[in-house]
């Protein structure tokens, strides 16, 4: 029997989770709420350019599951965002914020836009015109949006400023990844990476690796992507020979510096012509001999195509749904150990929830307490899916699934929904 082969972000969500409801026996209701949003936005969004003329743009807001509390996640800023996508992206939220234990569900935003094309002040009103639309849905009880894909801290600030102003109170708990100034969390800026890095220090101790020195590229150079470079060789002592952008990647055995290259990035806008390093393309990237192979760009990088040439011992998926669920079966077959994405980038939303817990009480946390928070809280879920997976004999994604599935359906028969 052939299996059809998607690339439909969406179609991918939801036949991960009917493997996991075959295994752990769900009832239909159950199942069938939870392969759907209970409840999503599409807008549109009229902005005033700077040239006095009218864009509108189409956004969307998907709330996937409240059982366990507020809806929570970020907001890309992306040409190619399609309303599968983001469903897809709160379907992964719901599981990421159940497998990390936080009293939260899942949702997600994106706006169909090409930031780079947009001047500064293009970018706040399109960013307050998409508050406009949806302000009156989220809420810090309701729904709390974060950074994503192209969106930062000073979109986090001009959004939160426009729901004050349809609220007329402060209320910073409505979104998180803001500045510090404005009620920001320490330790959230670099918060993902370094989630990721934990996970990849567990996951050397359970297969017995030596971290300091290992291999490693990195696809991406964005955000998580620059701050996984930095830590991996700041925390773990990683060799980091090879990143990359959307234009492309480099590539250098001997390890790439990373204050160099992101300079060379700010100078050139790519990492591409770093002096010393060999031109590489993103899918050539992917296939190198290294230890640990991190994805931090888009979804539907590893697939059922390149997966059977993946090299290295550990993939540690920084980005969302990164690999296919093709893939999977030839990782897993080939004994590379996937560390997933709603675990492995879940550093985070953990932080955007400590963030939260400390907008609630208006008293803040130093990095150090966030740091080992954050440690705790990643380490535990680590070895909650690590076990899982070995328990039920599937790979660590299914692994995954049967840790936050059942917490979630948990909350939904608690409530009486199914
Ligand atoms: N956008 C990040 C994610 O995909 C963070 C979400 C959040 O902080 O709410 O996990």
């Amino acid at each position: 029997m052939s299996v059809q082969v998607t690339l439909n972000p969406f179609e991918i969500a939801q036949r991960q989770l009917d493997e996991a409801a075959k295994i752990l026996g769900l009832e239909r209701g159950m199942h069938e709420l939870l392969r759907w949003p209970m409840r999503e936005f599409h807008v549109r969004i009229p902005v005033r350019m700077d040239d006095g003329s009218v864009r509108v743009f189409e956004g969307f807001r998907v709330q996937y599951n409240w059982a366990r509390g507020p809806c929570k996640g970020g907001i890309r800023f992306h040409p190619g965002e399609t309303f599968d996508t983001v469903r897809a992206l709160a379907a992964w939220m719901t599981w990421k914020t159940a497998v990390m234990d936080l009293p939260l569900g899942g949702g997600k935003g994106g706006v169909v836009c090409n930031p780079m094309e947009l001047s500064e002040r293009e970018l706040e009103r399109l960013s307050r015109g998409y508050i406009q639309a949806i302000g009156h849905y989220i809420g810090p009880e309701i729904d709390v949006p974060a950074p994503d894909v192209n969106t930062n801290p000073q979109i986090m600030a001009w959004m939160m400023d426009e729901y004050e102003k349809i609220v007329g109170k402060s209320a910073p708990g409505v979104i998180t990844g803001k500045p510090l100034p404005l009620g920001g969390s320490a330790g959230r800026v670099d918060a993902t990476a370094r989630g990721g890095m934990y996970c990849i220090r567990e996951a050397c101790k359970v297969l017995g690796i030596n971290p300091k020195g290992a291999t490693c590229a990195i696809q991406g150079h964005g955000n998580v992507g620059q701050f996984a470079h930095k830590l991996g060789e700041e925390l773990l002592g990683l060799k980091v020979v090879a990143v990359s952008d959307v234009n492309g990647g480099i590539y250098n055995p001997k390890g790439l510096p990373v204050e160099e290259v992101i300079a060379h990035k700010e100078k050139t806008g790519s990492v591409v012509g770093f002096p010393g390093a060999k031109s590489i393309t993103n899918a050539e990237l992917l296939e190198l001999p290294v230890d640990i192979l991190i994805p931090a760009a888009l979804e539907n990088q590893i697939t059922g195509a390149n997966a059977g040439r993946i090299k290295a011992k550990i993939v540690a998926e920084l980005a969302n749904g990164p690999t296919t669920p093709e893939a999977d079966e030839i990782l897993f077959k080939n004994g590379i150990y996937v560390i997933p994405d709603f675990l492995c980038n879940a550093g985070g939303v953990t932080v955007s929830y400590f963030e939260q817990v400390q907008n609630a009480m208006m008293y803040y946390w130093t990095q150090e307490e966030v740091h080992q928070k954050l440690d705790q809280k990643m380490t535990a879920a680590f070895h909650a899916v690590h076990n899982s997976a070995k328990e039920h004999k599937v790979h660590n994604r299914l692994g995954a699934y049967l840790v936050a599935v059942p917490r979630v359906a948990e909350a939904v028969r608690l409530r009486g929904w199914a």
